[in-house]
């Protein structure tokens, strides 16, 4: 019997122990914290349930198949059993200050209604975009996403599908070739934020990713975030798997140039045939594997590296229930272009702001009590590479800054209503998950590092280590990582297991 462990039981840890213990690998999950869900954390404060991590997940599916391989003999089992996932319409309301707004949705009708409201000259435009982010899903899809293994072989069949689909332009200059409303440029384009990704600098099948969610949807788990990962916990012990929650992994031991124990802060040590890291990327070169070779080579590269933003967010609950404000908005400011340029290459923190408002209470009424609501404000801000602030003197301020801006939109004496509210800060990202410069969403995935140009899922230079999660193949966000977890699992369980008949 091979013996895996998995450090960090984020989405992507979380995955990947399941496919390995699915394969009939004996699998261990260690994680520091004493809950599992890594940024995906939900709090619960004077009767109001808040998640301070991901508020949409696209691409259910792949959490479909987490399910179908528990069960034993195929049977499978069904996710809807233990989690009900709401679907979310519109998928996301876009704002602008001017009260111009733009749902997005998987009713292509519907989205050319609201491309001829607000940008009637650029129906036909919109029409080549969307049709490319078809062929972008497609050939992210069959090159990137469901590649077993990323070789040279699958990398040079790529490769003429992604220059014919000039993969070398960045999402912004391709949507401006296509349309040419500032609004739904920024409409069209802003989705890469939600990997870490700045628009401008993304590689253009990034288009892939609203393709993604048309096919797929947005969806909500009622409960919120914390009762999809318990689940997903559920779902490993139940299979066999074993959790160990308030472990942090201080040490990943190699003899030779392969990993052979790992040890724990509280002393707990252990031998394994192989590793993955679903923790940080640099937080696994730098502190695991820091003693050896490999560890302080990748640490040097990774340092320099670009990093995605942090995250500001304020959390807060108000006296009254808003039917009208979907589950999901995004707020424009004044600028865009030169927004990201401060927020990406600049780091600087401007005055102006493009805030993800999520209302889960409007879609998930157990989240509150009767009569009041719940909302999340998410602003990505420079890392703290960029932006070395100090956080506990400017949280405040930007907290103010951010519920005015929601009330001067929508709730005018919002400040009258605020029930509770809190904020975290890049800072927490650190501290509390170990998240090199505070960066929400790991390795920026621009050009040159998306996709293949992001970690590879194992290791070139320790051949039983492995990584998973936001800074691995293929990248950020829920389904990333869950896409990522298959392909780590499918190296693990070839090099483990022996090649699948
Ligand atoms: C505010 C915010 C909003 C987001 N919104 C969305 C969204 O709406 N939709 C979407 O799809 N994506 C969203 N994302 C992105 C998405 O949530 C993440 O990309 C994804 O959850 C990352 O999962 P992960 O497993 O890679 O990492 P993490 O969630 O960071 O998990 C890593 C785990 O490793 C653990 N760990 C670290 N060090 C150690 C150690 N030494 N020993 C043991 N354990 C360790 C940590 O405690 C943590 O539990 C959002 C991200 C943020 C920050």
């Amino acid at each position: 019997m091979k013996r895996i462990c998995v450090v960090g039981a984020g989405f992507g840890g979380l995955a990947l122990a399941i496919r390995c213990q699915a394969a009939g690998l004996v699998t261990t999950l260690v994680e520091a914290r004493e809950e599992p869900g890594g940024c995906a954390n939900t709090v619960t404060r004077d009767g109001f349930t808040f998640d301070t991590g991901p508020g949409t997940l696209i691409d259910r599916a792949g959490l479909d198949d987490l399910w179908a391989l528990a069960g034993g003999s195929g049977a499978g089992r069904d996710m809807a059993s233990d989690v009900a996932l709401a679907p979310l319409a519109p998928f996301c309301r876009l704002h602008w200050s001017d009260g111009t707004s733009f749902d997005l949705s998987g009713d292509e009708a519907q989205l050319r209604g609201e491309v001829a409201r607000i940008a009637p000259d650029d129906l036909a435009g919109y029409e080549d975009f969307s049709r490319y982010s078809v062929e972008a899903l497609t050939e992210t899809r069959l090159a990137l996403l469901h590649a077993p293994t990323p070789d040279w072989t699958s990398k040079l069949l790529a490769a003429p599908a992604l220059l014919r689909h000039q993969a070398w332009r960045s999402l912004y200059a391709k949507v401006a070739s296509q349309v040419r409303s500032d609004k739904l440029r920024e409409a069209l384009s802003f989705r890469t934020l939600m990997q870490g990704g700045n628009p401008q600098t993304a590689s253009a099948i990034s288009a892939a990713l609203y393709q993604q969610e048309k096919d797929g949807g947005a969806w909500w788990p009622m409960g919120g975030m914390r009762v999809l990962i318990r689940a997903m916990a559920a779902l490993f012990t139940d299979m066999g798997g074993r959790l160990l929650l308030g472990e942090p992994v201080a040490r990943i031991h190699t003899i030779g140039n392969r990993v052979a124990e790992v040890e724990g802060v509280s002393g707990w040590r252990e031998h394994f045939d192989a590793v993955a890291s679903g923790a940080d990327l640099m937080h696994t070169y730098r502190h695991l594997l820091g003693h050896t070779q490999r560890g302080r080579q990748m640490t040097d590269r990774l340092a320099r590296r670009a990093w995605s933003p942090g995250v500001f967010s304020v959390h807060f609950a108000l006296e009254g229930s808003w039917p009208g404000i979907p589950h999901a908005m995004a707020l424009f400011g004044p600028r865009y272009g030169g927004l990201l340029d401060d927020i990406f290459e600049h780091g600087v923190l401007p005055r102006d702001m493009l805030i993800h408002l999520h209302h889960p209470s409007v879609t998930d009424p157990s989240l509150a009590p009767p009569g009041k609501s719940v909302f999340s404000a998410v602003v990505p801000v420079a890392n703290l590479g960029k932006l070395p602030i100090d956080w506990s003197q400017v949280g405040p301020l930007m907290e103010q800054r951010v519920l005015d801006e929601v009330g001067m939109r929508f709730i005018p004496d919002i400040h009258d209503r605020v029930l509770t509210r809190f904020h975290r800060t890049p800072r927490n990202a650190a501290e509390d998950l170990n998240g090199y410069r505070g960066s929400g969403w790991s390795l920026e995935p621009n050009r040159w590092q998306n996709f293949w140009a992001r970690a590879q899922n194992r290791d070139s230079a320790i051949p039983n280590l492995y990584l998973v999660g936001a800074g691995a193949q293929p990248g950020a966000g829920v389904a990333g990582v869950v896409a990522g977890a298959k392909r780590t699992a499918a190296l693990i369980c070839a090099d483990l297991l022996g090649p699948a008949l």
